[in-house]
């Protein structure tokens, strides 16, 4: 079982410490016995522990920074959301394929931002203007920020003051089980907590650090009876040998665990393994002996954002997917709605 996460290492930029949640935080790291440096910004932490990349990757993956978000301006978060509000960077999961291996670059640490209001007022700003329709804000675009908050309490607080407002809706997905405190909060069914899924073989050899498919599903369980809407994201898709029948199992188990009336308002996304050249680089520098099939020739090249072409799935293998997948959600979760498969 996967520990809730312990920095190794704690930074703080000097403003984070003008924030009340700044203050706290570092109180709570001294009393864990942590140890705690400072920096003038995150892009000035150098001589992280470490005698050689790969080792000073992995102490960046468990060092936790305390600093400002100081731009208030949001990113579009399309399919799954308007907005993309953004909490923390970084994660201390291990999965080979994570998009923030090329998104962080040679900055892996996690980032979280004290400034809490300040980044509320600004989803106010944005729920004004499009009001009275609804704005949805995507809160993992960065990160996976239920594996730290056990220890900032930032998503709960998100999650309380979206909802008490009129037109904001919240939604995260997450590979971690670590929710219990996260139950009790005054969401008013305007939150859909997703959680992130995939069948054994897959997280065993692709996703370390992560909490196990059972431990997933026990937490989405507690979620549910929490009165939350949930939602599975079954991601990446990743064809092995018998991946059918890897995610057949994923179904039953499931089916097994999750309580009629988790069913009724339930939700699942589907999104196909892939790649770029420069993830390809990062992930064989990163991950040296990992499994994860990388071969160009056996994939369909598609135009990606920023012009950096993608490697995914031919369109037979595609559509083999989405029968499949589809089938499985249709005959098990027959109210659940499929959101998308991309
Ligand atoms: Fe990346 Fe999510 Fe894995 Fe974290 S849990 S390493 S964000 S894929």
């Amino acid at each position: 079982m996967v520990k809730p996460f312990v920095p190794q290492l704690v930074y703080v930029e000097p403003r984070a410490l003008e924030y009340q949640l700044g203050k706290d935080l570092v109180t709570k790291f001294e009393n864990m016995g942590i140890e705690i440096r400072e920096t003038t910004s995150h892009n000035q932490i150098r001589n992280l522990p470490g005698d050689n990349h790969f080792q000073k990757y992995r102490v960046a993956k468990s060092t936790l920074v305390l600093g400002i978000r100081k731009t208030l301006k949001f990113d579009t978060s399309k399919p799954s959301a308007e907005y993309a509000i953004p909490f923390v960077t970084g994660c201390m999961g291990h999965c080979h394929y994570c998009y923030l291996q090329t998104t962080m670059g040679n900055k892996p640490y996690i980032r979280t931002y004290v400034n809490v209001d300040e980044i509320f007022d600004s989803a106010a700003n944005y729920m004004k203007e499009r009001a009275p329709e609804p704005t949805r804000f995507e809160a993992s675009c960065t990160s996976d920020i239920v594996g730290v908050d056990h220890l900032t309490h930032t998503l709960k607080r998100a999650i309380e003051y979206f909802g008490s407002s009129e037109y904001g809706h919240l939604r995260f997905v997450t590979k971690f089980a670590h929710v219990d405190h996260l139950l009790d909060a005054k969401h008013n069914g305007r939150t859909r907590f997703r959680f992130s899924i995939n069948n054994d073989y897959i997280i065993k050899f692709f996703e370390p650090g992560t909490s196990r498919l059972p431990e997933r599903i026990e937490a989405a369980v507690k979620v549910a009876e929490a009165g939350y809407p949930l939602g599975f994201i079954i991601a990446p898709i990743y064809l092995h040998e018998n991946w059918k029948e890897g995610y057949h199992e994923m179904f039953e188990k499931l089916e097994a665990a999750l309580p009629a009336f988790a069913r009724k308002d339930l939700t699942f996304e589907m999104i196909q393994h892939r790649f770029t050249k420069p993830a390809k680089r990062v992930i064989q520098e990163n991950y040296p002996m990992t499994k994860l099939e990388l071969d160009e020739s056996k994939r369909k090249w598609k135009w990606g954002r920023y012009g950096i072409g993608k490697y995914v799935y031919t369109n037979e293998e595609q559509e083999d997917i989405k029968d499949t997948l589809g089938n499985y959600i249709h005959e098990y979760f027959p109210e659940a709605k499929l959101e998308y498969f991309t």
